[in-house]
């Protein structure tokens, strides 16, 4: 399938690993000129150098921290256009709400909400004059289930989807759609550090933990970050644009609901 998407740009957020980097490469496979960004330069680089030898694709490096003003103000400044945001950001450390104080709170509400907010702010007026955009936020299927252990992220990300909820009914009109994409167990860095604290709860070791959490999965495994990758790709692509405020789960059919 032509996903049509041949001559965009795209804005990648967190993109030198993990979730975010399937997106950009997936992206940059269909021809989009891709501007990712992360906070360690070497690891970003390094990236960027792989999505650029397979794919041929145009691909721009803005280092810094996107929970911050001035690492979106960098990465904005490297691409004012994109076409396509894919917002991300690393989670929020796992542990008990009463540990948590605001500080603590404000540090999650601004990786995993307030920062794709003020991006989607500053991107979506343009994208609306263009008559055309795609915004995806990579978000977690914690805001279907909620983890006990991921207060943190179940509360902000049920903040920006309830946000978004509103947006996205608003801009698809204009040929702008914004969805989010919904992660279970992908087998990323990320899934590794969490499973630190839960195999010393279990008294295993963190590979035995996730082998048998990857057993536990109906699909018996875990997701493969190149799915990933692809769905955000057909989401930002032409045949899309009746897709706009859906909260899409990628997780093997953890999640036990019919609906
Ligand atoms: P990952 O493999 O750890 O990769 C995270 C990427 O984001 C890295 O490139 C990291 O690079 C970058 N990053 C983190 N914080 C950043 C910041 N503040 N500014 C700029 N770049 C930043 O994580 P992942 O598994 O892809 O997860 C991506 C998102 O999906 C996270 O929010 C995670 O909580 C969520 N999620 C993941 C899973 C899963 O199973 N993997 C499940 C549910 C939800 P630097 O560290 O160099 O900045």
């Amino acid at each position: 399938m032509d996903l049509g998407l041949n001559g965009r740009r795209a804005l990648v957020c967190a993109a030198s690993k993990g979730l975010g980097r399937a997106c950009a490469l997936a992206l940059a496979r269909e021809g989009v000129a891709v501007t990712i960004t992360a906070r360690t330069a070497a690891v970003l680089e390094a990236t960027a150098d792989d999505i650029r030898r397979e794919t041929g694709a145009a691909v721009t490096v803005v280092v810094g921290d996107i929970a911050t003003e001035r690492g979106r103000a960098d990465a904005l400044a490297a691409c004012p256009d994109p076409d396509i945001l894919v917002n991300n950001a690393g989670g929020p450390p796992p542990g008990d709400f009463r540990d948590w104080d605001r500080e603590v709170w404000i540090r999650a509400l601004d990786a995993n909400m307030l920062a794709p907010i003020a991006l989607i702010r500053a991107v979506v007026d343009g994208m609306i004059a263009r008559r055309f955009g795609r915004i995806v936020n990579i978000t977690s299927g914690a805001v279907k289930a909620p983890i006990d252990h991921l207060g943190l992220s179940n509360g902000a990300r049920a903040g920006l989807t309830g946000f978004v909820a509103g947006l996205a009914r608003q801009t698809v009109r204009h040929g702008v759609t914004i969805n989010n994409l919904l992660p279970g167990p992908f087998d990323t860095d990320r899934i590794r550090s969490n499973a630190a604290a839960g195999a010393a709860k279990a008294g295993t070791s963190v590979e035995a933990f996730l082998e048998s959490r990857a057993a536990a999965n109906p699909a018996g495994r875990f997701g493969d970050p190149e799915e990933f990758g692809a769905a955000c790709a057909f989401l930002c692509g032409r045949q899309a644009g009746f897709i706009t405020g859906q909260n899409l789960l990628l997780d093997g059919g953890a999640y036990p609901g019919t609906l």
